[in-house]
């Protein structure tokens, strides 16, 4: 799966591409999503479509890009990932390299 994460990052460079990974650790599927985002740096989305993923089926990470960047997350990175509560997967492009970022357990604990 992680060669489609890589192919989608390439494509969109040198903006940053961003998807979902769904499904179960054991099966996991990626939906390569359209960034709505229109600056060159961050990404975004469409609320739409990742409502409905959530809706129908079991999201485990929420993916994006850093181009020609070490894949550590932002500081937006982390904030947006406690507020959504959902673990961020940031690849970087060329390196080519993986970086999980789990969200913060007690603030994802106060929204639910
Ligand atoms: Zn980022």
């Amino acid at each position: 799966m992680m060669w489609e994460v890589f192919k989608h990052a390439q494509e969109q460079a040198p903006n940053e591409s961003c998807g979902l990974v769904v499904g179960t650790e054991k099966n996991k599927k990626y939906i390569p999503c359209e960034n709505l985002q229109k600056e060159k740096k961050g990404f975004k989305i469409d609320p739409l479509t990742f409502t409905r993923y959530q809706l129908t089926s079991n999201v485990l990470y929420i993916v994006h890009s850093h181009y020609e960047e070490d894949c550590k997350p932002s500081q937006h990175d982390i904030n947006n990932c406690n507020e959504i509560g959902i673990p961020y997967m940031i690849v970087s492009y060329p390196d080519q390299e993986t970086y999980i970022l789990k969200p913060n357990e007690q603030k994802s604990n106060t929204i639910r």
